[in-house]
């Protein structure tokens, strides 16, 4: 066990989730697919849909700035670019795909490779810190800010959210899939049973990484409720709609999402 809230300082912290990453990224892919059953899949279909990206009353379609932070290696960015060119037929959007892990962001670079060209020429990557985006991303320039699975990994959730806010445009939305909490105490338990044993278990047997798989399970464990988080994103100046959250699978993982003023 990491011990990862014992007295870490938040460069400490970070540099921990580095090492961690570093030493998945090659397994990172097939991974996912073996802890969740491919059910990350389902839920980053449906995360990407729910956004929408590109649909645009106008003709031509009105461009779209999109950031993905901890994009890794490219799963939500690929789904947007995607859904904005055969869904709503905007080539216009744009997707920079940031993650402050460059062994991730080759992967990621190395599968766009396979993208048609017309979607690898809106795309681009950037190494960056999300509790300290680059001076690059200007304030108001992004339509669209999504983070799936990496927040819980900052040092810093409440800087992150503030930066998130800087780089909106107003009107601009921040949109977060993140592990969450399961309510269905039957659930629940099948469910820690397996995060606790079973993903460690297949984390050492593919990758030899016990380690790396134990401290990605505690995460989960340690992120705040859905309800402790939606508030830390109203907290950060985002308006929420409704309950400002979505559980999916019954709250293994959840949408939130909020709206810069
Ligand atoms: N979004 C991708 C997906 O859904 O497949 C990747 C998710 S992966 C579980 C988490 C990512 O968060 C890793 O690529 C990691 O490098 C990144 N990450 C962790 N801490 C970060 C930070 N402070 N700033 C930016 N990215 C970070």
């Amino acid at each position: 066990h990491f011990g990862f809230e014992d007295g870490l300082s938040e460069a400490e912290k970070t540099e921990r989730v580095a090492g961690v990453f570093h030493s998945v990224a090659e397994s990172y892919d097939k991974m996912n697919d073996l802890m969740s059953f491919g059910w990350h899949r389902i839920w980053k279909d449906h995360f990407v849909s729910s956004l929408n990206p590109g649909l645009s009353p106008h003709n031509p379609p009105t461009p779209q700035n999109i950031l993905d932070v901890a994009g890794g290696t490219g799963d939500i960015a690929f789904r947007m670019l995607h859904h904005a060119h055969q869904v709503n037929a905007n080539p216009d959007v744009s997707v920079t795909i940031s993650d402050i892990n460059t062994s991730m962001l080759a992967v990621g670079k190395q599968r766009s490779l396979s993208l048609p060209a017309s979607q690898q020429a809106v795309l681009s990557f950037q190494p960056a810190d999300a509790t300290v985006l680059p001076e690059s991303f200007k304030p108001n320039s992004f339509d669209l800010y999504t983070v799936a699975f990496g927040i819980r990994n900052f040092s810093n959730i409440p800087q992150a959210l503030r930066e998130a806010y800087r780089v909106l445009k107003p009107g601009g939305v921040f949109a977060c899939l993140e592990f969450s909490k399961v309510g269905n105490p039957l659930l629940n338990a099948v469910y820690k049973r397996w995060s606790f044993s079973g993903i460690p278990l297949v984390g050492q047997l593919v990758t030899g990484d016990r380690d790396s798989y134990q401290y990605l399970v505690e995460s989960i464990e340690r992120f705040p409720t859905q309800e402790e988080f939606r508030d830390m994103i109203v907290d950060a100046g985002f308006v929420v709609g409704g309950d400002g959250y979505e559980n999916l699978t019954g709250g293994v993982a959840a949408i939130h999402k909020g709206m810069k003023p």
